[in-house]
């Protein structure tokens, strides 16, 4: 075969091969798009990713750049937020415990409220001392503070003890027994029960005496942000009653208790009741007061927490002025304006 004869073979072919792919379609769909494209030449950049990038690039910049100018001016101000802010609403800030050590079981507690703790020095309290002194005062030279201490936890225990000495010199007075000594017995339960009925309600009434004690002391404490509450630690022991002073800003939740107020007076029947915005004040800060005791006593006892688990239950309650807890608009709302309707006997407790 000669050379123009190869030529002209080789020619041939291509053309053939020109003419099956116009003439069959289907084959161009299946190939892939990418070698339809006349190849590239060599020496074109191949990477396809490089023009994506100085787009994504400028998008970045011009908008994205500002916000992250602004990230750490945020984390910034926020760390010394709350470094500035070492209290925080529901921040147990001291204890006081009874300064007297001995006969626990006898004598009544008392309190050094002349020495102030260096941690009312704080520049974020700055409570003074003659205020600490007056605020401790109201409190343990309070005869319904005293009462509280010595016979709260005791006077149950007491009136059993009593009931049952009696009892027992009775017995031993009447060996011999007898009618008399078994309606004297019948007697004896009946007088147990009615005194243990009489000392619990004596045991509320010491409560809300107590209540109302601690609430003149918070109308002290008010501008400086601080509650006052007492809890008994002990059971039997007079000296394990502490006054805790908690860190809290009250001034949003009496917003939130004037409102509940407001919403209570427009759903009162037979008809609305009508207040003026200084007596729904006045009505919001005396509820405050008069639920702190109760909420520091719960606070304490860690009976408000919200779950931080789906094990320990769901909460009725966003968090709202109190991180971790409810803070006492929602104690209040909860216990008074929200309280479920309890039986007679309920309320003798
Ligand atoms: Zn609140």
């Amino acid at each position: 075969m000669t050379d123009k004869n190869k030529s002209e073979w080789v020619s041939f072919e291509d053309i053939n091969k020109t003419i099956d792919q116009n003439e069959d379609p289907l084959r161009l769909n299946d190939i892939p798009l990418e070698d339809t494209e006349p190849d590239p030449p060599k020496s074109q950049p191949t990477p396809p990713k490089i023009p994506p990038k100085p787009i994504a690039k400028i998008d970045v910049s011009s908008h994205e750049e500002k916000k992250v100018e602004k990230k750490p001016n945020i984390k910034n101000g926020l760390e010394s937020e709350e470094k500035r802010k070492v209290f925080q609403n529901g921040k147990v800030v001291t204890s006081i415990l009874p300064t007297n050590l001995s006969c626990a079981w006898i004598i009544p507690p008392t309190y050094d409220s002349a020495k102030v703790p260096k941690i009312f020095s704080d520049p974020q309290i700055r409570l003074p001392s003659d205020v600490y002194t007056k605020v401790m005062q109201a409190i343990t030279d309070d005869l319904r503070f005293k009462s509280y201490s010595v016979l709260f936890s005791r006077i149950l225990p007491l009136w059993i003890l009593l009931s049952i000495g009696v009892l027992l010199l009775i017995l031993f007075c009447s060996p011999d027994g007898g009618f008399i000594v078994m309606v004297f017995t019948f007697i004896w339960m009946i007088m147990l029960f009615i005194g243990i009925f009489f000392c619990i309600i004596i045991r509320k009434y010491m409560v809300i005496a107590l209540r109302h004690c601690v609430k003149d002391a918070n109308r002290i404490l008010l501008p400086y942000n601080l509650i006052a509450g007492v809890q008994d630690r002990g059971q039997l022991s007079c000296h394990k009653v502490v006054i805790l002073f908690i860190y809290f800003e009250t001034s949003e939740c009496v917003k939130d208790v004037e409102r509940l107020i407001k919403i209570k007076n427009s759903h009162s029947l037979p008809q609305p009741i009508e207040m003026s915005e200084t007596a729904v004040n006045f009505e919001a800060k005396e509820l405050v007061f008069k639920y702190i005791q109760l909420y520091v006593k719960a606070y304490v006892k860690r009976r408000l927490l919200f779950p931080t688990r789906p094990s320990e239950g769901v909460s009725e309650y966003m968090p709202k002025h109190c991180t971790k807890s409810h803070c006492l608009c929602q104690f209040i709302e909860s216990e008074h304006f929200n309280r479920p309707a309890r039986l007679w006997y309920e309320r003798l407790v």
